[in-house]
Formats: structure tokens, C-alpha cells, sequence
């Protein structure tokens, strides 16, 4: 056998370091641009929030899903009901006494809810909050007796919140009147968490707070393919929708609910009649905005899947998905080109 030695051999030591050379920088380059996900998944605005992120430094990925949660938190602190010490607790407490200055985000909430209450007749109305809490949805849930929901259907009244969009104040006409965010803040959140994740170059990630989920470019070449859930079944999906850069929410009768006599109470209530409305079990809406997403899937589940899909056919970069009280679907023409049906 013949013996090659490397070292001594410079015709062979040359073209193997210069291999080794190449292997070694295609090795780095590969590394460099690698795409990495990070993300985490942590508990607020009474649900589960999910951040993912797509990008090549992982440490820049990482800081950028702290400041989204973080920005979460601050909203939390807006819009929770349920805390003592956020500013809906206090207006709660004293708009009825005189103005009450409030935040920046209290306001844009505000703003896109009363745009939205006039848009779908009041189907959306923040001021459910007394019928909220009969309820108890969040806590003990129980069926109320007629006289106490019809005792409480006049201090359902959005007109009663006086905002001063300029002087950014709220004052309540009616002492009775409170307000309740539930049905928008977490598209709010959402939003507010792209917002700071593209002010740190995330240019691809996933949003989701219990069913309220934004988009940020695509995943790689791909669409993000998003799984809408079967209402009466959580391991099923009953669609894939293939978004990009777009806003995705389901509002569900399946969320918070009980039953009585085997009928299902939820927690999604007709501001004009007080019961949880009965029409639809579950609507997505797909839009360019998270809380108006969110608030107008709270809307359109009150409407019922007919009047639901209209407006969404009438309203530009609004489109509907939509599972009826019979568990047959519906969807606008928008969908067509990027809705996979699983059933
Ligand atoms: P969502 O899960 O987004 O449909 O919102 C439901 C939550 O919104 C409930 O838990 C209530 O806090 C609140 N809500 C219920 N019904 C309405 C309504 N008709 N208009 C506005 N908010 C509502
Ligand atoms: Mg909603």
C-alpha cells in the first residue's frame, strides 16, 4: 500500500485547506442566515397569549416577544375588569361622579367601540358590563331569573358613555352604566404587540390571545396557515386559512358557557334582549385590524350568520367564516382563495 504523506505533499495540503476552507465559510454563512423561531406563552388578559417570531437573531427575537408581552401587560392594566387597579376599574367607579381623564389606548378603545356600535345597531355595546356580571361569566355562572335581566336592559346604553375624544375624558350619564372591554381589548393587545414587534424588524410571527390572532408577513415563502377550530370539538378543525399580514378572529359559544335544561348559556349576550344570543356558534372574522376584528366578531355573532354575512360582503377588507346554530358553514366570497374547508 502506498503512503500519502499530506504535510510533506504540498500538492495535495494546499486543495484540502482550501476545501476545508469553503466547507467552514459555507458552514458560517448557513448559520448566519439560518431562520430561527423564538416565542413564548404566558398567561393574561384571561387567556392564554402565544407569541411567535420568525428572523435570523435569535436574541433580537427574543427581546422583541419580552417587549410585546410587556406591552400586553400595559393594555391588561387598561382594559381588565377584574382588577382593582386598572383604569376601567377606576372609570367604572367614577365616571358617574364627573369627567374622568383617561389614557391614550382607553380612548382608541372607546373610539373603534362606538364606531362599531352605530355600525352593527348595537349589536356590539361595551355598557353589557351589569349584564356581564349577572351572568358571571368570568366566575360563578348562573342562569338570572327574567325580571333581573329586564331590570338591568336600560343601563345597556353606549349612548350613556360620554366621551371627549380632545379633552380625552369620559364621564357616565347614568350611575348605573358600566363598561365592559371583553369584547375588544384583546384584539387590542394584539395589535398593540405588532406594533412594537415591527418597531424591532419582526418581519414574520404569529400573535394569538385565546382565538384573537394577528399575522405578520409569512412564514418564509408560505402563507401562514391558520386552523380554525370546530366548535364542538377543540382537537378538530373545521378550516386552514392561508394568511398573510391580516388579523384572524373566532368568537366562540364554546369559550365560557353552562348549561341548564340542556340548554347552552354563553357568554356573547344580545344587548337587546339580555341572553346570550342564540343564532351562530362560532364566527372568524378576517381583517387588516385586530380590535375591529374582535369587535366585530362579538358584533356579528349577535347578528346571526345572515345579517352577519352581509355586512362582511358590504364592509371592504372584512371577510367571514361562519358555523350557524346547526353546525352548517358559511363564508364571503373573499375567503374563496385562501379558505381550506376540512369537512
Ligand atoms: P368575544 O369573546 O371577543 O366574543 O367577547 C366576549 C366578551 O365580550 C364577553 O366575555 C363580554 O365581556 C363582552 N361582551 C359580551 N357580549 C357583548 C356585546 N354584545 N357587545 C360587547 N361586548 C360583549
Ligand atoms: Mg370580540
Amino acid at each position: 500500500m502506498k503512503r500519502i504523506n499530506i504535510v510533506r505533499n504540498r500538492k495535495i495540503l494546499i486543495p484540502a485547506l482550501i476545501s476545508i476552507l469553503c466547507i467552514l465559510l459555507l458552514f458560517l454563512y448557513y448559520e448566519n442566515n439560518r431562520i430561527r423561531s423564538s416565542g413564548d406563552v404566558r398567561l393574561m388578559l384571561g387567556t392564554v397569549v402565544e407569541i411567535t417570531v420568525l428572523g435570523k437573531d435569535e436574541d433580537v427575537l427574543e427581546r422583541a416577544v419580552d417587549a410585546a408581552f410587556d406591552r400586553m401587560g400595559e393594555i391588561e392594566m387598561v382594559a381588565d375588569r377584574y382588577t382593582g387597579e386598572s383604569e376601567i376599574s377606576r372609570m367604572n367607579r367614577t365616571a358617574a361622579d364627573g369627567q374622568v381623564d383617561v389614557s391614550d389606548e382607553m380612548i382608541e378603545m372607546l373610539r373603534v367601540s362606538e364606531t362599531l356600535a352605530a355600525e352593527t345597531e348595537g349589536a356590539f355595546d361595551v355598557t353589557i358590563a351589569p349584564l356581564s356580571d349577572l351572568w358571571g361569566f368570568t366566575g360563578e355562572p348562573r342562569l338570572p331569573a327574567p325580571e333581573e335581566i329586564e331590570a338591568l336592559l336600560s343601563v345597556v346604553c353606549h349612548d350613556c358613555v360620554v366621551v371627549d375624544y380632545d379633552k380625552k375624558t369620559v364621564y357616565y350619564s347614568n350611575p348605573d352604566v358600566a363598561v365592559d372591554l371583553g369584547g375588544i381589548a384583546k384584539g387590542y393587545a394584539v395589535d398593540e404587540a405588532v406594533k412594537v414587534l415591527e418597531s424591532l424588524d419582526v418581519v414574520s410571527g404569529v400573535i394569538n390571545a385565546g382565538g384573537d390572532m394577528a399575522v405578520i408577513g409569512k412564514k418564509g415563502d408560505d402563507p401562514w396557515r391558520i386552523g380554525i377550530q370546530h366548535p364542538r370539538d377543540s382537537q378538530e378543525l373545521i378550516a386552514v386559512l392561508d394568511i398573510v399580514d391580516r388579523s384572524v378572529v373566532t368568537s366562540g359559544d364554546y369559550e365560557r358557557f353552562f348549561f341548564s335544561d340542556d340548554v347552552r348559556y354563553h357568554h356573547i349576550i344580545d344587548p337587546h334582549t339580555g341572553y346570550p344570543a342564540r343564532m351562530t356558534m362560532s364566527i372568524t372574522v378576517v381583517a387588516e385590524n385586530t380590535a375591529v376584528a374582535d369587535a366585530l366578531a362579538t358584533a356579528y355573532f349577535v347578528m346571526g350568520p345572515k345579517k352577519a354575512l352581509d355586512a362582511a360582503e358590504h364592509t371592504d377588507g372584512v371577510d367571514v367564516l361562519i358555523v350557524d346554530a346547526d353546525g352548517n358553514m358559511t363564508h364571503s366570497d373573499g375567503l374563496s382563495s385562501i379558505l381550506t374547508l376540512m369537512r
